[in-house]
Parts: structure tokens; sequence; C-alpha cells
């Protein structure tokens, strides 16, 4: 048997009904099974958070197309871990998943220096709107498709349109 030691001197057993952790993303207090958790983070007791329920439910789309994330791992030469990070950030941001596969291979483009394209679908995605309206702002921002444009740290290639 493992036991806390509270401030004021107390021991509480530990047990499955009473191990707890605060969700990193909204706080809240909820139950978990200490032993799942301490085998993602290796041991660690105080590296180990875990994320609600409500919040995980967000991330869900992430683990189920978890081959997109390996594949854009695989092409930037990076850890899954990496990719995870910044689309469930963006998750977490209400993103669509889309737009975070597109969010995560801008952001490894520009930390790697590798060139990334990017084409209409992608950048429709990530503003949330028809291939049209990306079109119509691309042209308002003076981007023109097929055109290489520099964009801070890489370029954008729209060959689509
Ligand atoms: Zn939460």
């Amino acid at each position: 048997m493992l036991y806390v030691k509270s401030e004021s001197g107390e021991f509480t057993p530990i047990n499955y009904g009473n191990t707890f952790a605060k969700c990193p993303k909204c706080g809240t207090m909820h139950q978990i099974d200490l032993a799942d958790i301490l085998e993602c983070t290796g041991g660690d007791v105080e590296e180990a958070s875990a994320f609600c329920e409500k919040c995980s439910a967000k991330h869900m789309p992430m683990f189920e197309n978890a081959d997109k994330l390996q594949s854009i791992a695989d092409r930037f030469g990076v850890h899954l871990r990496e990719v995870q990070r910044i689309v469930k950030s963006g998750l977490d941001r209400d993103l669509s998943l889309e737009a975070c596969l597109v969010g995560a291979r801008l952001a490894l483009s520009m930390e790697s220096g590798k060139e990334e394209l990017f084409s209409l679908d992608d950048i429709a995605a990530v503003l949330g709107c028809s291939r049209e309206e990306a079109t119509a702002e691309l042209e308002k921002q003076g981007i023109q498709g097929a055109q290489i444009s520099t964009l801070p740290g890489f370029e954008w290639l729209l060959g689509q349109m």
C-alpha cells in the first residue's frame, strides 16, 4: 500500500478511487488511473498530467488520424510527439484537424528550413472557408496561384489555382 502525506501530516492510502489529476487545459480535477499515467510518462510522477474526459474528446481526431501525423513526422524527421504537440494545441483552439495538420507542417517547415508545399485545399482548411473564398483571400493579399511567394521563413506554392 502506498500513501500520500497531506500538509497537516495525515497519511492517505492511494487507491483506484482517490487518485486525481488536474486537466492541463481546463483545470478540472478528474479521477485517473495512476498506473496508466505513469506508464505514459515513463514513471515521472512530477511530469505526469492527464486531460479530462471532455478535453481528451477534443483530441480524438488526432488519434483517429495517427497515420497522417506519423507521415508528417517522418517527412520532417521528428518524433511523432512533436507533431502531436502542435496538433493538440490547434485542436484546443477549436481548429479543425485539417487546419491543425497544415499548422504542424507549417511550423515544422519553418523550424527545419525544409520547404513544404501547400495546396489551395490546405489554405481553405486553415481559413475555414471554401476553395473559392480562399482564392479570393489570397488574391486580396496579392498572392497569385503557381507563384512562389515569400512569407517569413518558408515559401508557399499554390499550384492548384
Ligand atoms: Zn479539461
